[in-house]
């Protein structure tokens, strides 16, 4: 699986970055940064929950 985010629909509130800090991160200018682009499958649950729970949903998974 890869991560996508739509960088002009994020806000930056880090939602994602509290359920799958192993995969998101805020710089100290507030931008969301892609740790794992292609994580783990053991991140799965954390990066569906991530998605799910994005307000703006700025954030997809593609199969690959
Ligand atoms: S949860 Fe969505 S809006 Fe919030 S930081 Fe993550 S991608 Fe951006």
């Amino acid at each position: 699986m890869r991560v996508v985010v739509d960088l002009l629909k994020c806000e930056s509130n880090g939602l994602c970055v509290t359920q799958a800090p192993s995969v998101f991160d805020l710089t100290d200018d507030d931008e969301l940064v892609v740790l794992a682009e292609c994580p783990d499958e053991s991140q799965r649950a954390a990066v569906e929950a991530a998605v799910k729970m994005c307000p703006k949903q700025a954030l997809s998974l593609v199969e690959e």
